[in-house]
């Protein structure tokens, strides 16, 4: 880790060129300096499904945010469509006071907003420990193989060590140590799960969108990967998290969106959900 991402507060309201944008109807917004992320819209049609149906939601730069709703109410799809994995019909996504609308998935991890997936996207044949050196945005994959596969040069430079010690701590953290050289398609769900996310740490993104990452992970590592997750939060990254389980979100998330049928339904503090008709409705399957 090094310093906590800054405040943009200052240069978002004195750039020239935010202000020009007459389409925009909030420039206020632009400049509060809060949100590291703002969606403003966003459609998404497969066939006549419509997945994803106008969603408008800002997450704040250093929270950790909960974004959750029924089965196929979206949240994947929206993921997809913030990490350009999907290209939006309509809308826009804005990171870190910047237009990422229609950018690739490298060029928005490589300016910091990662995510992970609910369906693990792992390289069944390579090791765990080849899977992590391969972590985006920086591919440091090629000085690292180097230095440490069997029967490597010695006298490997400092910052190529380095490097391997990030990921063996990385290993350790996610307590997959064990299995650095183990075949990703020999991992138990579970396993998988945690190397997904210790790629995704790897990288120190800015903000990370994490899709049901506890989903397999037992109760003891859990509670360590949400400790990790405060101390990073309290170092100023921002954490937008899918998850299941109501009472992780309650305890540990800042502000929770609740996504039904494509949009978003209601947003606010934990206690202010929990106790919202409409979204109790929506869980319970009534009409809303
Ligand atoms: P969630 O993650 O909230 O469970 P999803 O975003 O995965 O919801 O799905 C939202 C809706 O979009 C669902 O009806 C789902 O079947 C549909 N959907 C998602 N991805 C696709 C796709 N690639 N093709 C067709 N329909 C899809
Ligand atoms: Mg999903």
């Amino acid at each position: 880790m090094t310093e906590s991402p800054a405040d943009g507060v200052t240069d978002a309201s004195t750039d020239p060129e935010s202000g020009a944008s007459s389409s925009d109807p909030s420039p206020a917004g632009w400049g509060d300096g809060d949100a590291v992320l703002e969606i403003d819209g966003l459609q998404k049609q497969f066939g006549g499904i419509t997945a994803v149906d106008g969603v408008s939601f800002d997450v704040e730069q250093g929270s950790i945010t909960g974004l959750i709703g029924p089965n196929g109410a979206g949240k994947s799809t929206t993921f997809d469509l913030v990490t350009g994995f999907t290209r939006a019909d309509a809308g826009s996504v804005r990171f870190d006071g910047r237009d990422v609308t229609g950018l690739r998935p490298h060029q928005i991890a490589q300016a910091g907003l990662v995510r992970t997936f609910q369906i693990t996207r792992e390289f069944p044949d390579m090791t765990v420990l080849e899977n992590l050196m391969t972590a985006p945005p920086d591919q440091r994959g090629e000085s690292l193989a180097r230095s440490v596969l069997p029967g490597t040069r010695r006298g490997v430079i400092e910052q190529e060590r380095e490097l391997v010690d990030t990921v063996w701590e990385t290993l350790d953290l996610f307590e997959i140590d064990h299995l650095a050289e183990e075949y990703a398609r020999s991992l138990s769900g579970g396993q998988r799960k945690l190397l997904e996310l210790a790629r995704a740490f790897l990288t120190e993104p800015e903000l990370l969108l994490l899709d049901e990452p506890m989903a397999g992970v037992n109760p003891t590592l859990e509670e360590k990967l949400l400790d990790r997750i405060h101390d990073l939060r309290a170092e100023g990254y921002t954490f937008l998290l899918v998850e299941h389980d109501m009472d992780l979100i309650m305890e540990h998330c800042d502000r929770v969106v609740v996504m039904h049928q494509g949009a978003v339904l209601a947003e606010g503090e934990p206690e202010e959900i929990r106790d919202n008709e409409r979204v109790i409705e929506a869980y319970l399957g009534g009409n809303v």
